[in-house]
């Protein structure tokens, strides 16, 4: 590993990962990624569901995905390597006035920026999902560029080309502190050896609050267990179903190999590092489930998981400098979307960091709103 470079990424999920190869194919100097656990990805990437949308309530993260969608549209041309986006399209079901009122505030607001998202009537539904029970439902939103993707093809495909362009990824390298003197970083230390550098990103996921702690730094992002489950083949499912999401209950469902995956943020979790399985939660997943899809009565469950979201108090990510630490910079807290936000949280960190135009404006995701109390919360977080 090498003891000094231009830049040290903490991280080698998803996100760290996006910004090591858009930093290298800029040229930007030497960087070396490191990762504590053996894999890349073994963090909150391997356990995320796959889910890529623009449906959000706020301008910042529909820009955010849509700009993250092309990029996925077009892995190949961007990266050299091949990886599926499924544009299934993402359905979210509304049963509840007040989410109508919120999801059609959203709707106008992601027309105007240029997303093809349609109203769905309930009769106009079992086209795409005729698998759900839609008897309280009153209005559905629907795009058909939203879909699905397997982050470990993404995160294989963005390795790939930050080893080509040069990045160094170093695994089995927990960070164990970072030197800060004069107020700049200096160094990171790790358990295979330090490195000394002017710039660290940390993209260490649901455990960045405790990288930003070695500075000195109070970053406002926390870890929360989130649950998900698959079932065996089921024989009614079709490979052109899209992501389900139930907005009263939080239950999303969408075709995993055969059968399907469900998943639900219990948001009674406390803030915990532990991924235990925890059967209330399992439960509770499964009553949801056949509450909306009653033909899963004979599904068999086929794999359960818990994995971390990295949330923040306004469930939008922190991309930017540390106010208090010279060469801090984040790129973490993405509160359950930092699958499908990777490719541009990746990009407008390299353009932050290089002194480029912004792909997206993205001073909503500054690490000082905290302190400011400038807070606009995104609400359609699952
Ligand atoms: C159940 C579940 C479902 C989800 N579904 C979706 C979805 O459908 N769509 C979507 O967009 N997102 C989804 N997410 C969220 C998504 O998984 C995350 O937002 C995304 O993986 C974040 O990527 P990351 O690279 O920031 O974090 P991670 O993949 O967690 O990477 C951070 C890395 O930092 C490493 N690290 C931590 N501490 C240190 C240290 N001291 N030294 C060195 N390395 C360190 C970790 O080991 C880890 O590998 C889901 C999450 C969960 C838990």
């Amino acid at each position: 590993m090498k003891q000094t470079a231009d830049a040290v990424v903490i991280g080698g999920g998803i996100v760290g990962m996006a910004a090591a190869f858009y930093l290298a194919r800029e040229k930007f100097g030497s960087i070396v990624l490191v990762e504590k656990e053996k894999f890349f990805g073994s963090g909150s990437t391997s356990k995320a569901a796959g889910g890529i949308r623009a449906q959000f309530t706020t301008r910042v993260n529909i820009e955010m995905s849509m700009l993250a969608e092309k990029i996925f549209e077009n892995f190949k041309d961007e990266t050299g390597h091949d990886a599926l986006f499924d544009q299934v399209g993402y359905m979210f079901l509304l049963s509840r006035d007040e989410d109508i009122e919120v999801f059609k505030k959203a709707f106008e607001l992601q027309k105007s920026l240029g997303l093809p998202a349609e109203l769905l009537q309930p009769d106009d539904i079992p086209q795409y999902a005729p698998h759900v029970r839609l008897d309280d439902i009153k209005l559905a939103t629907f795009c058909k560029k939203d879909g699905l993707g397997d982050p470990a093809e993404f995160l294989s495909g963005y390795e790939h080309a930050a080893r080509e362009h040069g990045v160094e990824l170093v695994n089995e390298a927990p960070v164990t502190g970072l030197e800060v003197s004069g107020g700049k970083i200096t160094k990171v230390k790790t358990a295979k050896g330090d490195i000394e550098t002017p710039l660290v990103i940390n993209a260490a996921g649901a455990w960045s609050g405790l990288i930003a702690e070695m500075a000195g730094a109070d970053l406002k992002v926390k870890p929360y267990p989130r649950m998900c489950v698959t079932t065996a083949e089921l024989d009614f499912m079709k490979p052109y179903f899209p992501m389900v999401v139930d907005v009263a209950t939080g239950l999303y469902s969408h075709k995993e190999s055969k059968g399907i995956l469900l998943g639900w943020a219990n948001k009674d979790s406390e803030s915990t590092f532990d991924q235990s399985i925890l059967p209330d939660y399992v439960d509770g997943i499964l009553e949801r489930a056949l509450d909306r899809i009653p033909q899963l009565e004979t599904a068999e469950v086929a794999n359960q998981w818990t994995g971390l979201y990295s949330t923040t108090p306004d469930h939008r990510a922190v991309i930017g400098w540390e106010p208090s630490v010279e060469g801090l910079f984040y790129i973490t807290g993405f509160s359950g979307h930092g699958f499908m936000h990777a490719p541009s949280a990746g990009i407008v960190s390299m353009e932050m960091i290089t002194g480029k135009k912004l792909s997206v404006d993205i001073s909503d995701l500054s690490p000082e709103r905290f302190a400011r109390g400038e807070l606009v919360e995104e609400k359609n977080v699952i």
